[in-house]
């Protein structure tokens, strides 16, 4: 039975027994597409996250794709260009049921006007990561890597925990939303500053964000005094960031950890500037698009230019990936990029072990089948630091959002066993019913954004969108049951490619081989890519995990 969504009553969340379609992998990528509707941040449009990410193209193209999942055989692949079903062909049971291409755009056209040019003839939409892709789980997809982020400058500037000290950012949204819970998790008194009440409301619903100050001064009070008594707290403050952070920077205060995930990558359906309503904004996207991109500009560069001078001043200051230093180079902001992006900053010693965001959704709809998994990760990986710290966590703070959802990063080899033993507990009855692996497609082998992901990679190879390329071939070839190539949409035409997939844990001997092939391939091609750039760690790992690696001599 599907279960009630009091925020959006028009999308439930799947779950039960029942099926609609012709089988279990069919059903499972169905209740993935009710899933990210049903978790997204504007359903009604078919938006998920990330300002224009989206499920489907159109109301009649997700009509289209509900059907040809229900009465599609397991020996047909469905073809989606850029969230409209294309067609069914006839392949074979081992081949994936679902492969789509979304947002791609030739080199020389990929630009956020072009994109909007094409979205408005209706001929194309993005993706996002994992909108698009039906794998979105709600702000609890990239928690992880938010809290990784957290502790990984705990341990280098703050003696390992962050309490008592003083986190500024700005964005509630989909991923954005993520930050005051990661924040409190890592010790922090976390300030969220977001132009549009809603967001913080949302968030503040769904248990992410603990109060809402009604002013800036009442918010520093707030912050000052959970630090004083090393308290972890989370505080949304609803104002405009390029209005709010030149102000702290005004009065003197120094945050210790500085960064932003407002929409800065989209200039029209993203950021909103400063001095300009919302509503005024939104009326203005559809015919203001010159006017708006400049005024979204000019409130970056005020924006970055003071983050840019909480850096001087001590800060940690880190772009949390969402293109704002791009926007305010363009805007005459020259030493922008001083401000380092995550990735390279504090995760890529991960991504070089294709150590990454995995996730797993209960299909049921039981939050036992995550609790059972829960445990069995425990039991896997008790030598496991970030595993086992992680999942103690998440079970204390993380509510669930949607079908029940859990995200670990993972590497090479532990992802397959993982998902091995969760099919046997499918087959054995010991789960109440199927469940899909994913992965964000910010992970090791899946994405080429070299302002992003592949900033500075160690062998210049930034640009180069023949990984996830790669990838997506060879996970169609390895039995997965979704495979997915996106490239960037509005603000990010052009700076991206990435590859999604996703395979389904229905408790058969088939699964069991999907399961194998699939995420054992993704996290090789992971470590190759790695190893091939020249880092230690990835041959470290191509060593000690047998990774068949061609290294020329
Ligand atoms: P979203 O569109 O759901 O939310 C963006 C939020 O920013 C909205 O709540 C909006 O009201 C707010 N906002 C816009 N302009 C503002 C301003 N000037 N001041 C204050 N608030 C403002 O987007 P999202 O899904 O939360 O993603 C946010 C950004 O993070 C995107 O650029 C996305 O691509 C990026 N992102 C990064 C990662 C990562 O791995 N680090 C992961 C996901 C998303």
């Amino acid at each position: 039975m599907p279960k009630p969504n009091p925020r959006h009553p028009k999308f439930p969340v799947p779950g039960g027994p029942e099926l609609r379609a012709k089988g279990w992998r069919q059903e499972a990528l169905l209740r993935l597409l009710e899933n990210v509707l049903s978790v997204g941040e504007d359903p009604d449009n078919l938006i998920v996250y990330a300002a224009l990410g989206k499920a489907a193209r159109s109301w009649a193209a997700h009509r289209g794709i509900v059907k040809a999942l229900i009465e599609m055989d397991e020996d047909q692949t469905l073809l989606i260009q850029s969230g409209k079903p294309i067609g069914l062909v006839k392949t074979h049971a081992k081949a994936p049921l679902v492969i789509m291409a979304n947002c791609n755009i030739v080199g020389q056209w990929a630009k956020a006007e072009v994109f909007y040019e094409l979205q408005r003839k209706g001929l194309i939409c993005w993706g996002g990561l994992t909108a698009g892709a039906w794998q979105y789980i709600g702000s609890q997809g990239v928690i992880q890597g938010t809290y990784e982020i957290f502790m990984r400058i705990a341990e280098r500037r703050f003696g390992g925990d962050l309490y008592g000290r003083f986190v500024l950012t700005a964005g509630l949204g989909g991923m954005g939303g993520a930050q005051p819970l990661a924040g409190r998790m890592a010790g922090a008194a976390i300030l969220c500053v977001d132009v549009d009440p809603e967001r913080a409301k949302k968030r503040q619903e769904i248990g992410y964000l603990q109060e809402i100050a009604p002013d800036l001064d009442t918010a520093l009070a707030m912050i000052d005094a959970a630090v004083k008594e090393k308290r972890a707290l989370s505080v949304g403050l609803v104002g405009n960031a390029a209005e709010v952070y030149p102000e702290i920077a005004r009065r003197g205060i120094v945050p210790d950890i500085v960064t932003d995930q407002t929409s800065a990558h989209d200039l029209v359906y993203g950021y909103v500037p400063k001095g300009m309503s919302l509503a005024q904004v939104r009326e203005m996207r559809d015919d203001g698009q010159g006017q708006l991109m400049a005024a979204s500009r000019a409130s970056i560069v005020q924006h970055v230019t003071a983050m840019l001078d909480f850096q001087k001043n001590g800060s940690e200051v880190f772009d949390n990936g969402n293109l704002i230093r791009t926007q305010a180079r363009e805007g005459g902001v020259a030493n922008a990029f001083d401000i380092p992006i995550f990735t390279e900053a504090y995760l890529r010693p991960l991504f070089a072990r294709a150590i990454g965001p995995f996730r797993w959704m209960a299909l049921s709809g039981e939050e036992s089948d995550i609790a059972r998994i829960d445990d069995l990760l425990l039991e896997m990986f008790p030598e496991n630091k970030i595993i086992t710290n992680w999942i103690r966590l998440a079970r204390e703070h993380v509510p669930f959002e949607g079908l029940p959802a859990r995200i670990a990063w993972l590497g090479h080899g532990e992802r397959t066993m993982l998902a091995r033993r969760v099919n046997q507990l499918v087959a054995s009855g010991e789960l109440k019913g199927p469940v899909a692996f994913s992965r964000d497609h910010l992970d090791a082998g899946a994405m080429a954004h070299p302002n992003i992901m592949t900033e500075r990679m160690k062998d210049g190879s930034d640009a180069i969108a023949d990984w996830p390329l790669i990838d997506a071939m060879m996970l169609c070839s390895s039995m997965a049951d979704l495979v997915v190539v996106h490239s960037g949409g509005g603000g990010y035409a052009g700076y991206m490619t990435s590859c999604g997939v996703t395979i389904v844990a229905d408790g058969t001997d088939a699964a069991d081989e999907r399961l194998d092939h699939a995420l054992t391939n993704d996290t090789a091609l992971g470590v190759m890519r790695y190893a091939d750039a020249g880092y230690d760690e990835a041959l470290d790992e191509v060593a000690k995990k047998d990774v068949a690696y061609i290294r020329l001599g």
